[in-house]
């Protein structure tokens, strides 16, 4: 049951356990196990106490004190044990999901960034390499209101039977085309099986979808996230791309179109009216061009459609 006291001075609150304490002394060399633990309960719900006090203003509920600190420090990588001290309830993990499914709060947990790390080449990226499974993220300061329709939509892609977990994934994100989703979506559509963040690469890279992530497509993207930009496939000979190619090419050319007259760039992106980056083999692949950076140009998906109806020839 969650609960807490009426008293929110920290600093009373602070008196009373140093004094619950001092009096433990007296405990500790009695023999009486039962009533030294006894003992201990209050100086328990008082470090709870302490711990919730913390948060300034009357905020009763534990789920509002872990959201006070979470908007506090968004972009932070925290612990889940700072947010056992500010919830001061045992149950605080349930809040935290709580939060994120029926408000619609961007909270990222370590477990899915770690997962998401291993097939993202994201080993340069210092924060999300350093989380650990307990720590959580915020990403934005606004709660996305869709949340609770989306998490339903997620509920039903997951219960399919028979269906295996990358087309799952490819539904989800074509019911999300254009909107930014979250790792930890991915991963409960994908019922928490760890093979989830695989999937989606090899969408990318083997079936040439464009979901994009802060380090495939879309540098302005929060760590772990991804977009499915637009609801389309890439060109046949276009697909099986690595992603270290990918990067090395978008980078040299800057995430614009590098046809003449276009120069489309990434940050001109709009779910509304989308236009996406795609890579283009200059020598196609079915004709021997290789998968290597000399060999691939980015360009918009209009001039890459111009291109291959024109049959261009680009150098
Ligand atoms: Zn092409
Ligand atoms: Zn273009």
């Amino acid at each position: 049951m969650p609960r807490r006291s009426n008293q929110s001075d920290p600093e009373k609150l602070r008196t009373q356990l140093v004094d619950l304490l001092t009096d433990f002394e007296h405990r500790i060399a009695s023999d009486d196990l039962r009533a030294q633990v006894k003992d201990l309960i209050p100086a328990y719900h008082l470090l709870r106490d302490l711990g919730s006090s913390l948060i300034p203003g009357d905020v009763a509920a534990a789920r509002d004190r872990i959201l006070h600190y979470l908007t506090t420090y968004p972009h932070t990588v925290i612990g889940g044990e700072e947010l056992m001290v500010v919830a001061g309830i045992s149950e605080w993990a349930r809040r935290v999901r709580e939060l994120r499914v029926q408000h619609g709060w961007p909270i990222i947990t370590g477990v899915s960034v770690h997962e998401m790390v291993q097939e993202e080449s994201l080993l340069d990226n210092e924060v999300m390499v350093n989380m650990a499974p307990d720590d959580y993220m915020l990403l934005d300061i606004t709660p996305d209101r869709d949340a609770a329709y989306r998490w339903n939509i997620a509920n039903d892609i997951r219960k399919e039977a028979g269906v295996g977990v990358r087309e799952k994934i490819l539904k989800y994100l074509r019911e999300n085309v254009g909107h930014i989703v979250t790792g930890e979506e991915l991963r409960y559509v994908a019922n928490n099986k760890t093979e989830w963040a695989r999937r989606i690469r090899e969408l990318r890279t083997e079936d040439g979808w464009p979901v994009v992530t802060k380090q495939t497509g879309m540098p302005e993207l929060p760590v772990g996230t991804y977009v499915l930009e637009m609801d389309r496939q890439s060109h046949v000979h276009d697909r099986k791309i690595p992603d270290a190619v990918r990067r090395t090419v978008l980078q040299r050319d800057g995430y614009k179109c590098q046809m003449d007259g276009c120069g489309w760039h990434i940050d001109e992106y709009n779910r509304a009216d989308p236009r996406i980056l795609e890579l283009h083999h200059k020598k196609h692949h079915a004709a021997g061009g290789e998968n290597t950076a000399e060999n691939l140009i980015t360009l918009c998906n209009s001039c890459h459609d111009r291109v291959h109806a024109d049959h261009v020839e680009l150098k």
